[in-house]
C-alpha cells in the first residue's frame, strides 16, 4: 500500500517522501502470501502503468467452486457479465513491479527507514527520519495493522480476534488447477486453494482453530485431508517451502483521518481473509482518496480534505468488515442448525441466478 499510495500521489502531481524499511525478507510470512486482485485493483494498476510488467506473472481466475459438507456451488464470472473474478499474483512479484514503477517517478523520494517522530500542526506536519527533519502538508499512514502513524495520530482502534490462524503456503499439484479457485468450509475451518501462474501450483490460505497448524504432522494430515476432500482431483499434493501462520483479527478504527493525517490499507482496517478482500479494500481507500485529492491543490492536508476522506470510507469499510464477519460466523458455526442453513443457502445460490449474480458482483467489488 505504501508503494501504491506513493504512485497515486505522484500521478496527481504531488512530491512524495515514502519512508519505510526494506520490504524484502520480512519475517511475518508476507513473502509467502499471494493476492487475489479484484478487477478494480487491476484497473488501478493499469492506470499507474504497473500492469504490463505484472501481467506475465498473474493467473486469471474466471471460476470459483465452493464446497460445504455435501453441497457445492460454482460461481462463474460470465454469470455476472464480468471477464474475470480476480487475478492471482505473488506478493514478491507485485512488490517488484511496484518498486520498479516507483524508481521511474522522480517525484518520489524513497527512504528505507522508519520515521522517528511525527508532530501534526494545524498548517503542516513535521517528521524526523534517519536524523533528518521534513515538513509536509499531509501524512498518509500505509504502515499495516500495527500502524505507527495511527498510534501517533491518536486515532482510537480495537480488534476482534477470530481465535483462528491464517496459514499460507504454496502447494504443488500433480494435476493442473485449470485456473479454478476452490474453497471448502469444513468443521469450522476455511480452506482456499487459489491458482497461480504455474498450472501445477496453488496458493493455500487455511483459516483454522487448530493448534500448531504449521507443525510437520499437522501439515501432512492436512494435505491428506485435501486429497480426500477433492476426491483426488489434484492428484498428489506436495507442500512447497515453508508454511506461515498469522493470527486472524478484524481491526476497527474510530476514524481513518486525524489532523493532517490519513490511514490507508491495513493501518485503517483489517478483515478476515476468507474472501481475499484485504488488499483490495485498501486499494478502494486509495481510489476514494484519488477522487478527493484531484481537486485539493494546493493543500491536500486541509481539514475539509481529510474529513471528506474519512466520510467517504467510514461506512463502506464498516459494511465490508461486518459483512465478512457475519459470513465468517455463518460458515464456521458448528451447530447442526447452521449446518442445515449453510446447505439450504448454497442450494438457493446454486438455483437462483440473480442471487448468484449478486454474490459474484459482491465478490468482484465489495462496495
Ligand atoms: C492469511 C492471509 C491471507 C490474505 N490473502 C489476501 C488476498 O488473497 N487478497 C487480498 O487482497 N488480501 C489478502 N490478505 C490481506 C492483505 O495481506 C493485507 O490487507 C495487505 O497486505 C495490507 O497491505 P498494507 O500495505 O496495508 O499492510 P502490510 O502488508 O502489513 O505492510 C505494511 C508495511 O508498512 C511497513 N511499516 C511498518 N511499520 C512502519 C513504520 N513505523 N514506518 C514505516 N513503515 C512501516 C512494513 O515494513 C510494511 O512494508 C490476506 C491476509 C492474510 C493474513
Amino acid at each position: 500500500m505504501g508503494a501504491l499510495t506513493s504512485l497515486v500521489a505522484s500521478h496527481l502531481g504531488y512530491s512524495v517522501l515514502w519512508c519505510g524499511p526494506e520490504e524484502h525478507g520480512r519475517t511475518d510470512g508476507a513473502d509467502a502470501r499471494n493476492y487475489a486482485l479484484a478487477p478494480l485493483t487491476v484497473d488501478l494498476l493499469k492506470r499507474l502503468g504497473v500492469w504490463t510488467a505484472l501481467e506475465p506473472h498473474t493467473c486469471t481466475v474466471t471460476r470459483m467452486e465452493v464446497f460445504s459438507e455435501d453441497a457445492r456451488i460454482d460461481l462463474n464470472a460470465t454469470d455476472a457479465g464480468a471477464e474475470f473474478l480476480s487475478e492471482m499474483v505473488l506478493h514478491t512479484d507485485l512488490l517488484a513491479a511496484l518498486e520498479s514503477a516507483v524508481q521511474f517517478r522522480p517525484q518520489i523520494q524513497r527512504m528505507k527507514a522508519r520515521p522517528e517522530s511525527m508532530t501534526a500542526h494545524p498548517q503542516h506536519v513535521t517528521l524526523h527520519v534517519d536524523g533528518r527533519s521534513f515538513t509536509t502538508q499531509l501524512v498518509i499512514g500505509a504502515d499495516g495493522a500495527r500502524s505507527w502513524v495511527r498510534a501517533q495520530s491518536g486515532i482510537l482502534w480495537g480488534q476482534r480476534d477470530y481465535g483462528q490462524q491464517g496459514v499460507v503456503a504454496t502447494l504443488e499439484l500433480e494435476h493442473p488447477h485449470g485456473g479454478v479457485a476452490s474453497q471448502w468450509f469444513d468443521h469450522g475451518d476455511i480452506l482456499a486453494l487459489l491458482p497461480l501462474r504455474d498450472p501445477h501450483r496453488v496458493s493455500m490460505v487455511w483459516s483454522t482453530s487448530r493448534e500448531h497448524p504449521t507443525s510437520e504432522h499437522a501439515l501432512q494430515e492436512f494435505v491428506a485431508q485435501i486429497q480426500e476432500r477433492s476426491h483426488g482431483r489434484f492428484g498428489a499434493i506436495i507442500l512447497q517451502g515453508s508454511a506461515f501462520a498469522a493470527p486472524l483479527r478484524m481491526t476497527l478504527t474510530d476514524a481513518q483521518s486525524a489532523l493532517r493525517t490519513l490511514l490507508v490499507g491495513d493501518a485503517g482496517h483489517t478483515v478476515h481473509p476468507l474472501a481475499g478482500y484485504g488488499l483490495n479494500l485498501g486499494v478502494q481507500d486509495l481510489i476514494s482518496l484519488e477522487e478527493i485529492l484531484k481537486d485539493a491543490q494546493p493543500d491536500p492536508g486541509a481539514s475539509g480534505i481529510v474529513r471528506a476522506y474519512d466520510r467517504s470510507r467510514r461506512f463502506r469499510v464498516k459494511r465490508v468488515q461486518w459483512g465478512l464477519d457475519l459470513l465468517q460466523r455463518t460458515v464456521t458455526a458448528s451447530h447442526p442448525s447452521f449446518s442445515r442453513l449453510r446447505r439450504w443457502g448454497m442450494q438457493w445460490v446454486g438455483d437462483i441466478g440473480p442471487l448468484r449474480q449478486f454474490l459474484i458482483r459482491q465478490a468482484i467489488s465489495p462496495q
